[in-house]
């Protein structure tokens, strides 16, 4: 009995301990995430956007703040930067923006049941003026277009000088992706000098090798996606949206909007409602 009291004992204050490093562990998680997400950026930014947005930006700092997980939304991210009049590119069934405020168009009808949405050939073509919108918010499609820098001047062209673009995409090591090639600026750069088309067959073979088997994608159910022979009909996966043709992080997706001369105004690695993306905020600089 007494042996075991005492180990009793020893497990208490072990346990005591344990607790008390977790404290300090969670305490300083919280101290750094806060200090990151109070940097000078951020305090530019609540000053430049006024009142409506500083509570956006305090929500924000506070949900970064949260050692247990990371809440910080697109829901945010859009409350502080789709003001006034814009587009959402690709919204397919889960739109983001307010349609109060946003005209959809997307390329496959897969839309919300009750969304208006205009169908486009193509993200990369527009069928709208130039500096039409406020702001453009597109999520997940970026990916599956073959010349990213056509689209994002594409994107660039609708919206007004001093307007912003939101993008959400998916993270390189946090989905089936995983194990490909990080997409470099000049891939980038050689694509649009070559002009490349949805089949393009350049960045199919890590695709198939890496994306496809890493998970039973949905559209493999399909008797379409697949020839007579059994091999994956490549044609009708360019022409559906399922192909990713390039890969990015944050880092490298900033390194793009830089090089186009987009100026970075919010980054988040981790978006709170998917937690397999990334976003990226940029202003539209048109001098
Ligand atoms: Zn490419």
């Amino acid at each position: 009995m007494t042996h075991c009291g005492g180990d009793s004992e020893r497990l208490r204050k072990i346990r005591r301990n344990d607790d008390v490093k977790a404290c300090v562990l969670k305490t300083a998680q919280m101290a750094g995430k806060l200090v990151l997400a109070l940097n000078l950026g951020s305090v530019l930014r609540v000053l430049r956007f006024g009142p409506g947005d500083f509570r956006n930006r305090l929500r924000e700092v506070f949900e970064l703040s949260n050692p247990f997980e990371c809440r910080s939304d697109v829901t945010a991210m859009v409350g502080t930067y789709c003001t006034g009049q814009g587009i959402e590119v690709g919204p397919a069934d889960h739109p983001y923006c307010d349609p109060a405020n946003t005209v959809f168009v997307d390329k496959f009808e897969r839309a919300r049941k009750g969304l208006t949405v205009r169908k486009i050939e193509n993200a990369w073509q527009l069928p709208f003026a130039d500096n039409q919108f406020d702001f453009l918010l597109s999520s997940h499609c970026l990916e599956h277009c073959p010349d990213a820098i056509r689209t994002l001047i594409e994107w660039r062209r609708v919206v007004r000088p001093g307007g912003r673009l939101v993008v959400i995409l998916p993270h390189a090591l946090r989905m089936f992706d995983c194990g490909r090639a990080l997409t470099t600026l000049a891939h980038h750069i050689e694509d649009y000098r070559r002009g490349v088309q949805l089949d393009d067959p350049t960045h199919w073979e890590e695709f198939e090798r890496v994306s496809i088997p890493a998970q039973h994608h949905y559209w493999l159910d399909f008797p379409e996606a697949h020839l007579s022979d059994g091999r994956i009909n490549r044609k009708w996966v360019y022409e559906n949206g399922c192909m990713h043709y390039h890969v990015w992080r944050t880092q490298e997706m900033i390194e793009l909007f830089r090089h186009l001369g987009f100026r970075i105004l919010f980054s988040q690695d981790k978006t709170g409602q998917r937690p397999d993306s990334f976003a990226v905020v940029a202003e539209v600089d048109k001098k």
